[in-house]
């Protein structure tokens, strides 16, 4: 009796905590300050580093955890979605539990927390799907798709935050890297060839697409191979990657039973003064007007549900196409740094992807 009051006291005023770090205000950085802030990280920059996530983390953190438990449609009680707030709440104790960073070794030790707490968090996009899947699964009818557009804006805010805090701690540890790559501050790349990693991204794209399909149409790739600008490399990979990998399906699904060869993908990458775009077109038949609205939405998609198939949700393989994830977490990552995600489609012949990606870098992060 008396340990189950001690608990519920305790859990009272970490609900308390959470809620005034939940109301602070949150302050955003914009790749050019991460950048120019560790273009040559002494110990004194990582100090005010660590003093600045100590704040700042769990300020955001904090807003997510109460977002998470006032869900509609009961969504907060799905036990995958219970399990993605313990974690919020677990890290939010470890940041709030810190003592005060003085020195080197208590940089050190918080570098070593923050590491711990981004591999916490790893699972919550396969988790939260999880629990979107089920409520989905619950509502069957009940509810028309326009009335979750409040749990699509909910988990945009919720992804867009965590590519944030991802962001931070990534940057924050990347930066003791004692024999960083040339040109690179952290995570950035200041002289990331666009074209190069439209490359790779561009055959990993093909060897699912192979797995899947037994063949992949060609990819070619159009722009100026030396051209170069700052921007992460994990980030454009990954838009690149689904792009191409939704492209590569479309063109597959298409001219699997024709007799005619698959037409290539084609990458355009064009600089310009304000953005890089760089477009992915293919002629793999289209997206349909009245599903235009839907492809943004995480909750649709023409591929089989492979959180159906198996029930645990915890397929690690990388697969073809499904979750309907694709898009709408790689238009965050384009928004994130100032850029933009766009899709036209001409039904009957194919679909350009236009992926705006801002060089100037000046822009906030968003915080929603
Ligand atoms: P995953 O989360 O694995 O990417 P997905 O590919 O179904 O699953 P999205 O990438 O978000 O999810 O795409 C949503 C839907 O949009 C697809 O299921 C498909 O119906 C349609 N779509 C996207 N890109 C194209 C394209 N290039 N041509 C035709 N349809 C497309
Ligand atoms: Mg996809």
């Amino acid at each position: 009796m008396a340990v189950k009051k001690a608990a519920e006291s305790f859990s009272k005023a970490l609900a308390e905590e959470v809620q005034r770090w939940g109301s602070m205000k949150q302050n955003g950085v914009s790749l050019r300050y991460m950048m120019e802030f560790g273009a040559r990280p002494d110990q004194n920059n990582l100090l005010i580093s660590a003093q600045f996530l100590h704040k700042e983390l769990p300020i955001r953190i904090a807003r997510r955890a109460i977002e998470l438990e006032s869900l509609p449609f009961g969504l907060s009680e799905k036990p995958a979605v219970l399990k993605v707030r313990d974690w919020y709440l677990d890290s939010f104790r470890d940041l709030r539990s810190f003592p005060e960073i003085k020195d080197t070794n208590d940089e050190l030790a918080f570098t070593q927390m923050i590491k711990m707490i981004k591999v916490r968090h790893n699972n919550v996009v396969p988790a939260m799907a999880l629990g979107v899947q089920q409520l989905k699964r619950d509502l069957k009818l009940k509810v028309m798709p326009t009335e979750l557009q409040e749990i699509h804006q909910f988990l945009d805010r919720f992804y867009m935050s965590r590519i944030g805090i991802r962001m931070l701690i990534g940057q924050h540890v990347a930066l003791h890297d004692p024999d960083p790559e040339p040109g690179c501050v952290g995570q950035i790349n200041t002289r990331l060839s666009p074209m190069q990693v439209a490359q790779a991204a561009s055959e990993d794209a093909r060897c699912i697409c192979s797995r899947e399909y037994g063949s992949a149409p060609e990819v070619n790739i159009y722009g100026d191979p030396n051209f170069t600008f700052p921007y992460v490399p994990s980030h454009l990979h990954l838009m690149v990657f689904e792009l191409v990998k939704n492209s590569l399906r479309a063109v597959q699904e298409c001219f699997m039973n024709s007799d005619k060869n698959a037409p290539p993908v084609r990458i355009i990458v064009a600089d310009g003064i304000e953005d890089v775009t760089i477009k992915i077109s293919d002629e793999g038949g289209g997206i349909p007007r009245s599903g235009l609205p839907k492809i943004f939405t995480y909750l649709y998609s023409t591929a089989k549900n492979p959180l159906e198939e198996n029930d645990e949700g915890s397929s690690d393989g990388v697969i073809m196409a499904g979750y309907g994830y694709g898009l709408p977490i790689s238009r965050l990552y384009a928004r994130y740094f100032g850029g933009d995600l766009q899709m036209i489609s001409m039904e009957g012949y194919g679909t350009d992807a236009y992926l705006h990606l801002s060089r100037l870098g000046d822009s906030q992060e968003p915080l929603p």
